[in-house]
């Protein structure tokens, strides 16, 4: 038997296959809480060149989320035209001409770019902040050169949380090893090893099409090279894809039915490019990277076994590149499974948490897979009317920056209860948008959902108007002393205060009349290992000295003389609209996900195990690792 062969079975937690966007994104959150992890990954190293580029403006926002925006941003080509070019249609086909251009992104959807950045770079940046996170601890991060073979499930055993009933197969250098693991995450990729393993097959497309893509140096005098372009000719289609740096530019080419991505050559990219962009000129200097791949627009039949294995990315959905999509929504399926894996594992919430992770990710997966085929066809083919394609495009606008995913009501999203109309532009389901607001300690004009970082914390974002009027004032304290009694009850026994579910301020205040000490201590509690108390939980929607007024209460639609309530989770999708008065809805809203503080005790005996076991001793604090 393998057992006695190699002596012994490796186990982990969380075993992860592949080390792709989902797969790097699961790690870091889980490296995130603590949790003792291993990603298997089939490459020698890290991903070092290609693939997916386009990055929407919700990816760039939970980049910031856990402090890397400014590196994306910084390095980044930063989209914001895009200009579509046809045939001139003249008789004699003198050759392509601009027939339009627009914004790319419509005002006001996100306080962050569309932009591009090439993958590795992408990843390497989150898998620099979970190496950060996993830092001198033991049996965390990723072992290179591991091809997973197989992955089986005992079913006798999924009932019992604590059970290792996992098994993966793994070989690296023709030696086989046997990983046992509580959960195990497939994230490798279109052809995944994990879903084959489990006998689930791709539903969709019978046919891929291919696509050729190259990152070429251009020489040309084809004037928007700098722009983003599609460009529809008698001579095929190229979508024109500016990369960071200043000279380097992607050119995505359909190819014609019948081709084979491992025939195709590079000089057949090039001609193909050449004949398009007529009458311009198209030379290339030099070719950093270019590719053949064939892609069917499919879904997984499954993507989950017994809720202990889980698909994401690529492995349970693939689609065309066309719209810059497969690397946001893959490792966004990574983003929505890792706070929640964790949170199970803590035992901060029961194991049915899971199931939120197969019921939104196989929605948004549907939703990619009818996106894409409507856009796909509409690039593919003539237009019926001179202006269909931009209108189509700039329609889709909301859904390509990555904000149409609007999770169903679930434990953990609460539409049914909810009062929506306090908050009219803050639709629960959706991602909790950002405005402008002054952070009251330091006088930081800031945006709000910056304060919303990945760390595991639930918020309660509290919008109590002006706290001068008696009546909220009142309100407020009303509030602020049942979240107190509702925190406790939840956060686990020795640890902060809002290291669970954060209290987080937004008055509707003048700056310069609002007094600390009117503020409720929950919102400015004694937390950290100096025990001060923290300042950054209260912010007032006012003119800032420099920066204008962010006009906050308008954005999120909120009458300042109602008040709001809005819980939000840690991957900031908000969770419940409710008024302040709702003390009830809302205590009701956390028992329904939380397991409670008389049972969460029972986390630092877990966790202690799950860390010694890990040899992981000297970590103090269960929640996550700031
Ligand atoms: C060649 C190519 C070019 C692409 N170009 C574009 C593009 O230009 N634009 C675009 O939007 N999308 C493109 N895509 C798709 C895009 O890259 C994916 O949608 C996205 O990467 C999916 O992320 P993922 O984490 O699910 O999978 P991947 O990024 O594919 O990651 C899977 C990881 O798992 C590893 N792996 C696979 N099998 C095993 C195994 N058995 N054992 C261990 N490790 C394993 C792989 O080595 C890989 O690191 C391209 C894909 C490919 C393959």
């Amino acid at each position: 038997m393998l057992i006695d062969k190699v002596g012994m079975v490796r186990r982990t937690e969380v075993l992860v296959c592949g080390s792709g966007s989902a797969g790097v994104f699961a790690g870091t959150w889980l490296a995130r809480y603590n949790i003792p992890f291993i990603i298997l990954e089939q490459r020698p190293g890290p991903m070092e060149i290609g693939q997916a580029d386009g990055v929407q403006c919700r990816t760039v926002e939970i980049y910031e989320s856990f402090g890397l925006s400014e590196e994306v941003l910084r390095e980044a080509y930063h989209i914001l035209e895009v200009c579509f070019w046809g045939d001139d249609g003249e008789e004699n086909g003198k050759g392509i001409e601009r027939k339009s251009r627009t914004m790319d992104t419509e005002n006001g959807l996100s306080h962050m770019p569309h932009v591009i950045l090439n993958q590795a770079r992408m990843n390497g940046l989150m898998l620099g902040e979970m190496e950060r996170l996993s830092r001198g601890r033991e049996g965390q991060g990723v072992e290179y050169g591991w091809v997973v073979k197989s992955v089986e499930v005992d079913e006798g055993k999924t009932k019992d949380p604590g059970a290792y009933c996992c098994k993966v197969v793994a070989e690296k250098d023709g030696e086989e090893e046997v990983w046992e693991a509580k959960y195990v995450l497939g994230c490798d990729g279109a052809h995944s090893t994990v879903r084959r393993s489990l006998g689930y097959t791709m539903r969709g497309d019978t046919t891929d099409t291919i696509w050729g893509v190259m990152d070429i140096y251009p020489l040309t005098n084809f004037p928007d090279i700098r722009r983003k372009c599609t460009i529809h000719s008698q001579s095929g289609n190229i979508l024109i894809i500016p990369r960071e740096g200043g000279s380097l530019t992607r050119f995505y080419i359909q190819l014609p039915v019948g081709s084979r991505a491992k025939d195709v050559k590079l000089t057949d990219l090039q001609s193909s490019a050449k004949k398009i962009f007529h009458p311009y000129t198209m030379d290339f200097a030099d070719t950093y990277w270019w590719s053949a791949y064939s892609i069917g627009q499919r879904l997984a039949t499954e993507y989950h076994k017994d809720y202990r294995v889980f698909l994401t990315g690529d492995a349970c959905h693939t689609h065309s590149p066309k719209a810059g999509q497969g690397m946001n929504v893959s490792l966004q399926d990574g983003y929505n499974i890792g706070w929640k894996l964790a949170s199970v594992l803590l035992h901060i919430a029961p194991p049915s948490l899971l199931r939120t992770y197969v019921v939104e990710r196989s929605k948004t997966a549907a939703d990619l897979i009818a996106f894409d085929r409507e856009f796909a066809h509409k690039f593919s083919t003539k237009e019926e009317k001179e202006g269909d394609f931009v209108h189509f495009f700039v329609k889709s606008g909301r859904y390509t920056a990555g904000f149409t995913a609007q999770y169903e009501d679930s434990e953990i999203t609460d539409v049914g209860t909810s009062t929506q109309e306090l908050a009219s532009a803050c639709t629960v389901g959706m991602r909790f948008p950002s405005a402008q607001v002054i952070r009251f300690c330091d006088c930081k004009a800031m945006q709000l959902q910056r304060v919303l970082q990945s760390n595991g914390k639930w918020r309660v974002v509290v919008f109590a108007g002006d706290i001068r009027t008696w009546s909220h004032k009142q309100r407020l304290e009303k509030l602020a002393s049942s979240l107190d009694s509702l925190v406790q009850r939840f956060t686990p026994s020795g640890e902060d205060i809002d290291s669970l579910i954060e209290p987080i301020l937004v008055l509707r205040s003048r700056f310069l009349e609002t007094e600390q000490a009117e503020i409720p201590d929950i919102f400015w509690p004694v937390t950290g290992k100096w025990r001060m108390r923290d300042l950054h939980k209260v912010y007032i929607d006012d003119k800032h000295y420099n920066s204008g007024h962010g006009y906050a209460y308008e954005k999120y639609g909120v009458d300042p003389q109602a008040g709001a309530v809005m819980i939000v989770r840690p991957d900031q999708y908000i969770s419940k609209v409710t008024a302040l008065e709702d003390l009830d809805g809302i205590t009701r809203f956390f028992a329904r996900c939380f397991i409670e503080r008389g049972n969460t005790d029972e986390v630092h005996d877990r966790v202690g195990s799950i860390r010694s076991a890990a040899h992981n001793e000297g970590v103090a604090s269960i929640l996550p690792v700031r």
